[in-house]
C-alpha cells in the first residue's frame, strides 16, 4: 500500500519536484563513493531542454560552488554556447560523477558505477532530445566502443535520443589543434537540434539504461534555440 502510495505520487510529481527528490535521495545516499568529502554538484539549467551537455566530474571551483562547469573550462564551454546563439539558461548541465574526485584525479570505474543509476534516472526525467558528453569518460557511458578522438562531432542514435560525443573543454585549453575540434563540433549542434544534420552512426544500444523508448516529451517551446 505505503509502495503504490509513492509510485502514484512520483507519477504526478514534476520535473522539477522529481529532479529535487532525486538530489535529496543522492545527498541522503551513503554508498555513494566520496560522500563528506566533497560537496553534491547535482547539475542545472533548463529543465524542458532540448540539449543535455555531461561532463566527467566536479572540479575544485564547481565542487565550491555546488555548480557544475564554473572554471576554466565552463568559461569556455559557455563561450561556445553563446557563439552559436544559444545562452547557457537553455540548455541542462551535469556531469556522471556529482563529486570531485581528491585532487581532481580521473574518477574511478567503481565510482561512476554507484553514480551511473542517478544519471540514468536524471537524463529520463529531464528527457533531453540530445545529449552531449563531453570527454572520454562520460562518452563511454552511452558508447563504450566509440573512442574521443575518432568520434567526436559525429552523431550517434541512441534510444531515440542523439548522442553527439565532444571533446572535453579542459582536453580543448590543452591545444590549438583540440580547441579547433571542439569549436568545430560545436558550431555543428544548431542544425543537430534543427534535424538538419546527417545522423552517421546505426542505433546502438545504452549499456546501463533500459532498453525502453523514452516517455514522450511535455515541450514548452525555446525560441532562443530555433
Ligand atoms: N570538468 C567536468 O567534467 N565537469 C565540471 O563540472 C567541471 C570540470
Amino acid at each position: 500500500m505505503a509502495r503504490k502510495l509513492a509510485e502514484f505520487s512520483e507519477r504526478n510529481m514534476d520535473k522539477s519536484e522529481k529532479l529535487r527528490s532525486l538530489e535529496e535521495e543522492m545527498a541522503s545516499d551513503g554508498s555513494l563513493p566520496l560522500r563528506g568529502m566533497a560537496n553534491l554538484v547535482f547539475g542545472e539549467g533548463n529543465i524542458n531542454c532540448e540539449v543535455m551537455f555531461i561532463g566527467e566530474a566536479p572540479g575544485f571551483h564547481e565542487d565550491r560552488l555546488k555548480r557544475p562547469f564554473v572554471g576554466r573550462g565552463g568559461q569556455l564551454l559557455d563561450e561556445c554556447i553563446q557563439g552559436i546563439g544559444w545562452k547557457r539558461g537553455d540548455v541542462y548541465i551535469t556531469n556522471i560523477m556529482k563529486r570531485r574526485p581528491p585532487e581532481n584525479r580521473d574518477p574511478l570505474p567503481e565510482e561512476i558505477g554507484k553514480y551511473k543509476p542517478y544519471l540514468t534516472r536524471q537524463i529520463e526525467i529531464i528527457n533531453p532530445r540530445v545529449i552531449v558528453p563531453l570527454g572520454r569518460f562520460a562518452m563511454d557511458y552511452f558508447l563504450p566502443e566509440a573512442k574521443i578522438t575518432r568520434d567526436q562531432g559525429r552523431v550517434f542514435k541512441l534510444d531515440g535520443r542523439l548522442v553527439v560525443p565532444m571533446l572535453h573543454p579542459a582536453a580543448a585549453l590543452r591545444g590549438t589543434e583540440m580547441m579547433n575540434l571542439f569549436r568545430e563540433s560545436f558550431k555543428k549542434l544548431p542544425n543537430i537540434v534543427s534535424g538538419e544534420s546527417a545522423i552517421e552512426m546505426a542505433e546502438r544500444a545504452l549499456p546501463s539504461a533500459s532498453k525502453k523508448e523514452p516517455p514522450k516529451r511535455k515541450r514548452t517551446p525555446q525560441p532562443k534555440l530555433f
